[in-house]
């Protein structure tokens, strides 16, 4: 995605209707944890034509999708699906963004999950993994290598 289609992306959304209400602020776990993230201050600065900024500075990677501020938003907005859009243009920009997303993606490109099964630990500080708790083993795909391979179509049809 480019930054016009950002911008597209925000008419599309109607972000100017935007009335800073701060509600989106106000229900943001991150908000309240992270300094210099604030789903209202992102719109504005989108709206503004700023989102260089907000993409070079990293604070986009924080959001844990947790969808609070779309719920909130008396006027329909969603920042989360802003923030989706400029993750997207920092990655197609390859600016610096957290090597964890990178890993995630090539797990499920390569094993069809975004990370393997592991121990949980019980109320009584044990480990368990699947096997000791009476369930099978997690599946995967099939056919890893016709998997691997749509995936990689697909991938390759977002980016054209
Ligand atoms: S809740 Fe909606 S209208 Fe209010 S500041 Fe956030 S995005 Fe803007
Ligand atoms: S989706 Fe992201 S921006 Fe929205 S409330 Fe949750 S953490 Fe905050």
């Amino acid at each position: 995605m480019t930054n016009n289609s950002l911008r597209e992306a925000v008419r599309k959304m109607n972000a100017e209707v935007c009335d800073q209400c701060g509600k989106c602020s106000s229900a943001c776990p991150v908000t309240a944890r992270v300094e210099g993230f604030n789903p209202r201050q992102i719109i504005a600065k989108i709206a503004l034509g700023k989102e260089g900024d907000l993409m070079k500075s990293g604070v986009i990677w924080t959001c844990t999708s947790c969808l609070k501020c779309k719920e909130r938003c008396p006027e329909k907005l969603s920042p989360y699906d802003l923030i989706l859009d400029l993750r997207r243009i920092a990655i197609d920009l390859q600016l610096p963004h957290p090597e964890g997303y990178d890993e995630s993606v090539k797990a499920v490109v390569e094993t069809g999950a975004i990370q393997q099964p592991q121990l949980i630990r019980t109320r009584n500080k044990e480990r368990k993994d699947r096997k000791s708790m009476g369930l099978p083993p997690a599946e995967k795909p099939k056919d890893l290598a016709a998997y691997t391979q749509t995936l990689q179509e697909i991938l390759k049809e977002e980016k054209a």
